[in-house]
């Protein structure tokens, strides 16, 4: 039996184990499993701030040399799992930033197996995680940090052609020899849609970014690093149609269909990456807890991580489609251990527990 799991291994999970290890709580934190369907999904261990390769947002990470600084704190048998570094690079890449959060955990006593949990039964008192390989973990507290996934857009031929052209992540597959020193088209308008195309500019000869819209939904200052961008070509009013390739050479080109009346677009093009919004790794909680109608897990009481069963607390993406940043869902990982601690040892917070205030 254990006191407390927490399920996930991005800025959230991580923070929630230095948290509760720190608390004294011997956390076990199930850091997701190595399948292919994780790599498939964009859901592999470490999660979504690791697929990204400049974080200048992260408070406390400045631009400067931190190579010294990495070398000294993360061990070696870790340090090969992490990308190689750019020569001269400055700041830090989400990769190591996620590296350093688990190497604070498990200093501090946090224990990580990985495995993904299907399956949970929240009805007694102790909590049971099913997982993926049958395995039966119990507890007395649960923190839920599984993240969001990508979006796709849900064409035929871009499920024909997803790895041989068709990609949700510029900074894993951007710098493939499909892509480089040829055009690309990104697919959406928002923040992300922007981020995947400037990573993209580094590689590809120009990047297409394609809305359906005549505005970007990103913030102000990140639109107009598009708008200004000499390699990013925006295609305003478009709908993807069709992606077009061939069973040797995968995506050759994109087929697009406008919102404005005027005729079809073909672009050639040597890959395409859908930039269209995520989905909350919630599937394996339908029926268990709340959850909002796009699988975002409800938090029931205001200021505080609980979720509609006593006992299981919420942190990071999969509970937030609004921030969906690094530094806002260790935040949160930071406020899901404490409160999974109060929970713990205090009976008035178990109370605090049950007060169904729905804040969503
Ligand atoms: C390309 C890209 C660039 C980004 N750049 C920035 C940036 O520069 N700055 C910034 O602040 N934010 C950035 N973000 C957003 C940031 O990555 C997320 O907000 C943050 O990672 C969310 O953290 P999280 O801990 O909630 O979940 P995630 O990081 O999504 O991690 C959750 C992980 O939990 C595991 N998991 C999922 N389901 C299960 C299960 N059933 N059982 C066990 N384990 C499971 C998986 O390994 C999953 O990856 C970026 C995101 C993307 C996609």
């Amino acid at each position: 039996m254990e006191n407390i799991i927490i399920i996930g291994s991005g800025p959230a999970g991580w923070t929630a184990g230095i948290y509760a290890a720190r608390a004294s709580l011997a956390p076990l934190l199930i850091e997701g499993a190595f399948t292919a369907e994780n790599q498939e999904l964009g859901t592999l261990p470490m999660g979504q701030l690791s697929l990204s390769s400049e974080v200048e947002n992260f408070s406390g990470f400045p631009f400067g040399s931190i190579q010294a600084y990495l070398d000294s704190a993360i061990a070696h048998n870790r340090k090969d799992l992490l990308p190689p570094r750019e020569e001269n690079a400055q700041g830090i890449s989400g990769a190591e930033l996620v590296e350093l959060m688990r190497t604070q955990a498990v200093h501090f006593g946090t224990r990580v197996v990985s495995d993904d949990v299907v399956d949970v039964d929240f009805t007694g008192s102790v909590h049971k995680l099913i997982g993926s390989n049958g395995n039966v973990y119990e507890t007395k507290a649960v923190v839920i940090a599984t993240g969001a996934r990508a979006n796709y857009l849900g064409l035929s031929s871009e499920t024909k052609y997803k790895n041989r052209g068709v990609s949700a992540c510029a900074t894993c597959d951007g710098a493939l020899p499909r892509f480089r020193n040829k055009p690309i088209a990104v697919i959406g308008g928002g923040d992300a849609a922007v981020e995947e195309a400037e990573y993209l500019t580094k590689t590809a000869s120009v990047v297409y970014l394609i809305h359906r819209r005549d505005q970007l939904r990103a913030s102000k200052i990140v639109a107009q690093r598009a708008l200004h961008h000499p390699k990013i070509k925006i295609l305003w009013n478009r709908l993807t149609k069709e992606i077009i390739g061939n069973d040797n050479d995968g995506v050759t080109g994109i087929l697009l269909q406008s919102t404005a009346g005027e005729s079809d677009l073909t672009l050639d093009v040597s890959g395409v990456f859908a930039a269209i919004g995520r989905t909350p790794n919630s599937g394996f909680l339908k029926g268990k807890l709340e959850l909002s109608s796009g699988g975002y897990i409800i938090r029931t009481v205001p200021f505080r991580t609980n979720t509609s069963v006593s006992g299981v607390f919420v942190a990071g993406d999969v509970a937030d489609e609004h921030y969906r940043q690094g530094i806002a869902a260790a935040g949160s990982g930071c406020m899901a251990a404490i409160d999974a601690e109060r929970y713990l040892s205090c009976p008035d917070a178990r109370l605090l527990s049950e007060t169904k205030t729905q804040t969503h």
